[in-house]
């Protein structure tokens, strides 16, 4: 059987990644996104197990020690990780998945599955990202500031990537990615 394609999305925060894969997954219903598990505490209208697992650092440190993480990144002070075994699984089923990590952890896919399609999102601007952050208004202005110096430096590793979709007009972008993927 054919092993199904493994696709990277990977954006600075509140370039309107969740927004552009729901599109995604809601016209491609055989897609499958991969869920994290993560040590940051879950934002009010996130649910365990679906946005992400909420682990503890011992938890999480657990499971990189047991070899559990396809790849793993700390961004602002927190762990990120994609589990091994389902994408695996999936893969092996034919299945086409799609994981949502930041730049370190899309280097390391890089290395271990160099045929993932990896795709970066950009913002139109600085000055509109921080805008977005902004009316998102679920981060503290603490967080704010550090995702946003965390976001120049993510933009800069850009052209590591495959394609290099900006979100202006989010129907464009979309259409962008269905031609990186499909
Ligand atoms: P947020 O806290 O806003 O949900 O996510 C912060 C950053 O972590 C985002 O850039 C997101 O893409 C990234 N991220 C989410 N899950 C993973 C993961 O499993 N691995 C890595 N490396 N990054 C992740």
């Amino acid at each position: 059987m054919q092993t199904g394609r493994l696709i990277v999305l990977t954006g600075p925060s509140g370039v309107g990644k969740g927004t552009l894969l729901r599109k995604l997954l809601k016209r491609h219903p055989e897609l499958h996104l991969s869920v994290s598990a993560t040590t940051r505490p879950p934002r009010p209208n996130e649910i365990d197990g679906k946005q992400y697992y909420f682990v503890s650092r011992e938890q999480f440190e657990h499971m990189v020690a047991a070899g559990e993480l396809l790849e793993w990144a700390e961004y602002a002070g927190n762990y990120y990780g994609t589990p091994r075994a389902p994408v695996e699984r999936l893969l092996q089923l034919g299945q086409s998945v799609i994981l949502e990590i930041e730049v370190v952890g899309a280097r390391q896919i890089k290395e271990t599955f160099p045929f993932a399609v990896r795709l970066f999102i950009l913002p139109p601007t600085l000055a509109e990202l921080e805008q977005r952050m902004r009316l998102r208004d679920q981060d503290s202005e603490e967080a704010i500031s550090q995702r946003l110096s965390h976001a120049q430096t993510e933009i800069e590793a850009a052209d590591e990537f495959d394609w290099q979709i900006v979100n202006k007009d989010l129907e464009e972008a979309l259409v962008s990615i269905e031609a990186a993927i499909f």
